[in-house]
């Protein structure tokens, strides 16, 4: 082992970071000052630690280290959109993408964080999934893109008030239940009113169908909001758009979505792209409303959004309207998404970098 190798401190929640203090021969205390220089300020170099005496400083530098990843690039898109293509200490790269809640772009944000360098799961219509799988992100690299992102932020923005990202949803690139316990330690991260601050309920894990990672989360006590990415309602068609449909049918997904509602007491959403000629007939709108009517769960519909060389395409907004009157009309809660950021190919589904 490297002795050299420095203690990454991104990643740590309090009590780790006091432990990492007192080993250090420090007061706890010197472990919440580094708590709020990292997840309040997105400190990441300890010589700008002002209230830390400069000698500890010095310490510090020589062996701990704090990776919020690098931004390699930005993409603005014209709805105010930003897409960063980020970077690890071992050079993956990842995507997160920044979308304002409203026009006023020093108001609220949503964020949409990776967390996995590419997917493994190769759902036929999106972009990710036909690249190569390299691996699972650490809880650091995953809370990193949020500070790398809010640090990017406040910088472009040079606005007195701090911009705040106030909702965070793991529809970026990978499965997060594929990746649970760095996702669920980044959740806590996030959650803690003294650093991040972000509310669990602000908080959104989609899974493609991860049916046992559905039954863990039952099993933990997180009120994160859970979102389903269906896309089909019978098992033929799910098989062919979904694959790990063939490992989690669609009866055993929603025996594990079921056992999470009354676990958990919290509604779901499903989400349901819409691919034209494919998905979206009045016998799939009459599916869909079958199975997942008795949930009492809200449908978001995303019209697809084209990924070079894959053969699916958006239906015509008449038709995505027709679709969405159909589910209105039997009785479901249904909500269009709103699309943002496709003019920088950071819309859903189109993240994808080149593998390094
Ligand atoms: N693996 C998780 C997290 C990714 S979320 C999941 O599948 O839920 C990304 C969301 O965008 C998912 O609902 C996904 O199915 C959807 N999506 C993928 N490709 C898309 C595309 N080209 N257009 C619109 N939505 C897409």
């Amino acid at each position: 082992m490297n002795s050299m190798k420095k203690t990454e401190l991104l990643g740590m929640n309090m009590l780790e970071l006091e432990e990492f203090a007192v080993k250090m021969g420090q007061p706890r205390f010197r472990g919440r000052q580094l708590h709020r220089w990292i997840y309040v300020k997105d400190c990441c170099s300890f010589y700008e630690m002002s209230d830390i005496p400069r000698e500890l400083r010095q310490q510090l530098d020589a062996v701990a280290r704090i990776s919020i990843p690098r931004v390699l690039k930005q993409r603005v898109s014209a709805d105010g959109t930003r897409k960063f293509l980020m970077e690890m200490n071992d050079k993956k790269r990842v995507e997160t993408v920044l979308i304002p809640q409203s026009s006023n772009l020093n108001g609220h944000y949503t964020l949409c964080v990776s967390s996995q360098v590419g997917c493994p799961f190769r759902c036929a219509f999106c972009a990710t999934g036909q690249g190569v799988f390299q691996r699972n992100l650490a809880a650091c690299e995953i809370v990193g893109q949020l500070l790398g992102s809010r640090r990017e932020l406040k910088r472009r923005l040079k606005n007195p008030q701090d911009p705040l990202i106030s909702n965070v949803v793991f529809m970026g690139m990978g499965e997060p239940l594929l990746n649970f316990a760095q996702v669920i330690k980044a959740i806590q991260i996030m959650n803690d009113p003294r650093g991040i601050k972000l509310g669990q309920r602000h908080i959104t894990i989609s899974t493609c169908g991860e049916a046992n990672g559905i039954l863990r989360l039952a099993e933990t006590d997180l009120q994160v909001t859970l979102a389903i990415s269906l896309h089909a309602a019978d098992d033929r068609l799910r098989d062919e758009l979904v694959p790990i449909n063939k490992k989690y049918p669609l009866k055993t997904l929603m025996a594990a979505v079921n056992t999470y509602i009354e676990k958990t007491g919290r509604r779901v959403t499903f989400e349901y792209i819409m691919l034209d000629g494919v998905n979206i007939s009045r016998k799939d709108a009459e599916n869909l409303v079958k199975l997942i009517k008795p949930f009492l769960a809200n449908v978001n519909l995303i019209p697809y959004n084209e990924v070079d060389g894959l053969p699916y395409n958006r239906p015509a907004p008449n038709q995505v309207k027709q679709f969405y009157d159909w589910l209105v009309a039997l009785g479901l809660n249904v909500t269009i998404r709103e699309e943002h950021g496709s003019d920088i190919k950071a819309a859903c589904g189109q993240l994808a970098v080149k593998p390094v």
